[in-house]
């Protein structure tokens, strides 16, 4: 099998979709590995991948040429049109909000895979990106908050008196906010939090954090543990509790999404006007909405002395561990599907993980949820 990893075309993208110790392990399979050249320029030279046996080629060379291609972010129609038909693209595809993209993978004949829609199963755990690179963000998020508050987040008894710690508030603890709950705790900051989703409340407290609570009624979740979208009614109340709690905290993160959907817009203006001046918010749901009225993508923006923060790509922050832990998904996902006799990947549609994931075959869109 060829298997081939394009440079993301972002230039917001500083993490790197194969690390060496991943493309060691590729190759000892039987897989021939090619990388774009200057693939990974912060992190590895291309040297370093010729080094281990990888192949250094141009972009088109590898789309025209692979059984298996993997880049974050969709690729556009003249690179798919090259590809060879019943070759396999891997990658964020964004399928609710990108139907045309999902089009031309169909016509051209390509097997296109999503990561997102990996399901959030015990096998696919070492599979799964979209937690791989969340932790990572809820980490992000606090040290980006910590750097930018003017204050200290743990307490301090000192001879000049008391200094009280930093309130945060996390609001959304999925995997995100779990670890930005506990990197603040780490910190010294007192911490707070709310999800809709009431399995969450003893997480919270395991964590030594304070659960905020919301007489929501029954908000229920997925069966892949989503939380599902609030009536306008559900979220008119969680924001009236939201608000009141925003004013007492010095940092508050915002991570609440809801799958497939545009992120519920949760922290108003009012609210932010609301708090004190020199507060911070850090908003990890901006590149899918945003749960922060007046945060923008890639952008700080002062809003009566209250640093909104939007920052793109919150995992690149932290590039080296972010690509570390994204080449082993991506590794253990090619693994799992790996016929070492035939040295094929085995495109086997009766398995949950493919059949979760894969969006188009044979010319067609097949994904049963996203068809539904
Ligand atoms: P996510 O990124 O989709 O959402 C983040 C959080 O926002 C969620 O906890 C959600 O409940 C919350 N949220 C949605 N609307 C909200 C609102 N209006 N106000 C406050 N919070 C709101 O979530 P995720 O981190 O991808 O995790 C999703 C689920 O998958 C969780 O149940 C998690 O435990 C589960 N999970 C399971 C596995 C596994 O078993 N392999 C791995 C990872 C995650």
């Amino acid at each position: 099998m060829k298997l081939g990893f394009l440079n993301d075309q972002s230039s917001l993208e500083t993490r790197s979709t194969l690390d060496l110790v991943s493309a060691k392990k590729l190759i000892s399979k039987g897989i021939d590995v090619f990388v774009e050249k200057s693939f990974s320029k912060e992190l590895f030279s291309d040297d370093d991948f010729v080094q281990i046996g990888v192949t250094i080629k141009e972009r088109y060379d590898i789309l025209k040429s692979s059984d298996f291609i993997v880049q974050l972010s969709p690729l556009n129609e003249d690179e798919i049109k090259v590809m060879k038909k019943g070759a396999i693209f891997y990658g964020f595809l964004n399928p609710f909000f990108n139907r045309p993209l999902l089009t031309t993978f169909s016509k051209f004949g390509i097997k296109a895979i999503s990561m997102e829609m990996i399901p959030r199963t015990t096998i696919a755990q070492k599979m799964d990106i979209l937690s791989s690179q969340a932790n990572l963000a809820g980490y992000v998020a606090v040290m980006v908050a910590a750097e930018r508050i003017k204050k200290v987040l743990p307490m301090m008894i000192t001879p000049a008196g008391t200094i009280s710690p930093c309130r945060v508030f996390v609001i959304g603890v999925g995997v995100a906010g779990l670890q930005a709950i506990a990197t603040a705790k780490r910190l010294g900051a007192r911490v707070e939090a709310f999800d809709t989703r009431p399995v969450v409340e003893e997480q919270v407290k395991s964590l030594g954090a304070k659960f905020i609570k919301v007489d929501l009624g029954a908000t229920g979740e997925t069966q892949d543990g989503y939380a599902k979208e609030l009536s306008a009614e559900k979220l008119k109340k969680q924001k009236e509790v939201m608000a009141k709690q925003c004013q007492l905290c010095d940092i508050v993160i915002t991570t609440a999404q809801v799958f497939g959907r545009r992120a519920p817009r949760i922290v108003t203006k009012d609210m932010v006007l609301n708090m004190s001046r020199g507060s911070v918010i850090v908003d990890l749901a901006v590149d899918s909405g945003g749960n922060v009225e007046g945060a923008e993508l890639g952008k700080e923006i002062l809003i009566n002395g209250v640093n909104v923060i939007g920052l793109a790509n919150f995992p690149g922050h932290v590039a080296v561990h972010a690509s570390q832990v994204l080449s082993a998904n991506i590794f253990n996902f090619i693994d799992e599907f790996w016929d070492s006799e035939n040295k094929i990947f085995q495109f086997d549609m009766s398995n949950e993980i493919l059949s979760s994931s894969v969006i188009t075959n044979d010319g067609e869109i097949v994904n049963k949820m996203f068809l539904e």
